[in-house]
């Protein structure tokens, strides 16, 4: 870009085919999107776009350099990674709302869900609304399963403080609760920390030159998949992680949960007796009224409690696919390009020289 009438350096953008081939045959269509401040000698912004794998890993997609958080910087990073990407079938986009980011998901993915991550939707919230409704009710609505809870809780809000409900429907009409996330791309996360995690592995590189800290994540990803891939090699054997599956086993102890079963996998099951909740399970559609089992892609405790008094089935063959190992191999089967320092790499060919 010309300014002052000479050529400066805007913007850049970094992905790596492996990384692309990894995220679509590997982890949920899923992507976290943020930014943070560069501390260096040159100022602006890191922009990320990462992913999760099976064992809630972190998994970078792309990442850019940008001059700052405006519409055009973000169209353009939406853009570049709409190009390496596309769109994957079910995929949920989740950021932090405003500076621009908003806009651009909604105008290059158009057909992504959009969500808000709530940690961030808390800070602003407390800004503009005090009391301790809102721990009470906020937090609750955004783990809500099931519309009817959820609408439980804003009714609750609603009658104390009528104004935050304005608010959340002006300023906050991405989604923030579980109840209405889509079935999807079975990311059931309120908050993520991805971002914050992104940030923990570059956070003493920041001030570097840009080009040296460009080439520092590159290696920092190219180490962290060859260590996962060893982790995968390790795993075979096993359809589904045993870390997603020991979280399900030591769930499956001690239910207090009764079924009466309706078809061959179809039960009503209650919980906390005759008076209690009663919800309805579809092993065969993997699905519990109580939406947990469909959003998370992992059975609730009421599929759980159902499935193990099944003969010949284990909680295990409802786990959804992109728990299994086959999924986190492929995830980290593409191998990343090794690269020289920068010493060898090719002479610029342009005439200019670039400024900062
Ligand atoms: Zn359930």
């Amino acid at each position: 870009m010309e300014y002052k009438g000479k050529k400066r350096f805007v913007r850049m953008f970094v992905t790596f085919k492996p990384l692309c081939d990894g995220f679509l045959a590997g982890c949920r269509p899923y992507l976290a999107i943020d930014s943070t401040h560069l501390t260096g000698k040159y100022r602006g912004q890191l922009a990320i776009a990462c992913a999760v794998d099976g064992h809630n890993w972190l998994y970078p997609v792309a990442y850019a350099i940008i001059d700052s958080e405006t519409t055009e910087s973000w169209d353009w990073f939406m853009e570049k990674l709409h190009q390496a990407i596309g769109c994957p079938p079910g995929l949920a986009i989740c950021s932090d709302a405003g500076k621009g980011i908003d806009s651009a998901i909604e105008e290059v993915y158009k057909y992504a869900e959009h969500r808000e991550c709530m940690r961030h939707l808390v800070v602003n919230f407390k800004k503009k609304i005090h009391g301790k409704v809102f721990d009470d009710h906020m937090w609750p609505a955004a783990y809500s399963w099931t519309p009817e809870a959820f609408e439980a809780h804003m009714a609750a809000i609603h009658e104390k403080k009528p104004k935050a409900i304005e608010y959340l429907t002006r300023y906050h009409s991405r989604l923030w609760s579980r109840s209405k996330f889509s079935t999807s791309s079975k990311v059931d996360y309120v908050t993520n920390n991805l971002a914050e995690c992104f940030n923990n592995w570059i956070n003493k590189h920041k001030g570097m030159m840009l080009f040296q800290l460009v080439d520092k994540i590159r290696r920092n990803i190219l180490v962290k998949m060859e260590k996962r891939r060893r982790i995968a090699k390790k795993l075979e054997g096993h359809r589904i992680l045993p870390s997603v599956m020991k979280e399900l086993n030591a769930k499956s102890r001690g239910l207090d949960i009764e079924y009466e079963r309706i078809d061959h996998m179809k039960a009503e099951v209650s919980e906390g007796g005759e008076d209690g909740k009663r919800h309805v399970v579809d092993l065969d559609m993997r699905t519990c009224t109580c939406r947990e089992f469909q959003v998370s892609g992992k059975p609730c405790k009421h599929a759980i409690s159902f499935i193990t008094g099944i003969r010949g089935v284990t909680i295990e063959d409802f786990v959804d696919d992109y728990y299994s190992v086959a999924k986190f191999a492929a995830a980290y089967t593409p191998v990343m390009p090794g690269l020289t320092d920068a010493s060898q790499w090719p002479k610029k060919t342009h005439e200019f020289f670039l400024h900062p």
